[in-house]
């Protein structure tokens, strides 16, 4: 048995399998001040949570094959039809209705560049990125949103065009599948796991 809890859904319900919280000792907290005297115990606690994407799926699933889809109000009701969002969203906010999933990779190759960028020389618990964090806010042609995101190789300046990478050969279904790197970065320099 895996030492995590798995999930596959099948005839619409979830199918749990393996430990989803794991029970660890508790360890005394005593006082070296005071002949060791018990003050408390610590509580460790180490669980898996079950994240699920709705609507959003097919756009982690895009980025484990290095496509990045967005999506467009294609409501002819609406005053904003054919705006298009990056960050995907569902839905438009303008009319609600269920907006159209497309494939801006093509668009993002040619049109990427640094809105604005901030630098993060420490960062919270659970962080997976190498410090310090190139965060990016990256603006696009003809889309009506700016996407935050990272960038994995050199320094980012305001302007400064980028190119998307993906994290195709070890996927983990999360925006961290998606960096950036200055355009004409060649492919040996891009971090492990990750192509064009
Ligand atoms: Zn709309």
């Amino acid at each position: 048995m895996s030492m995590f809890g798995q999930v596959y859904v099948k005839n619409n319900q979830y199918k749990i399998k393996g430990d989803f919280h794991h029970l660890t000792p508790n360890i005394p907290i005593r006082s070296a001040d005071e002949n060791w005297k018990l003050l408390g115990v610590t509580n460790p606690r180490d669980m898996t949570y079950i994240h699920t994407y709705g609507g959003e799926a097919i756009f982690f699933e895009s980025l484990s094959k290095g496509k990045l889809m967005a999506s467009r109000c294609d409501n002819d009701k609406c005053e904003f039809k054919g705006t298009v969002y990056q960050p995907f969203r569902i839905h438009c906010p303008d009319c609600l209705g269920k907006n159209t999933v497309i494939d801006m990779t093509d668009l993002a190759k040619k049109t990427a560049k640094v809105h604005t960028f901030m630098v993060c020389e420490r960062s919270g618990a659970f962080n997976l990125l190498d410090k310090p964090i190139k965060f990016i806010n990256v603006e696009f042609e003809g889309v009506s949103t700016i996407l935050m995101g990272y960038l994995s190789v050199g320094e980012p300046k305001i302007g400064m065009k980028v190119t998307p990478i993906f994290n195709t050969l070890d996927p983990t279904y999360t925006i961290l599948d998606l960096s950036w790197v200055p355009e004409g970065t060649p492919e040996k320099d891009l971090p492990r796991g990750f192509s064009f």
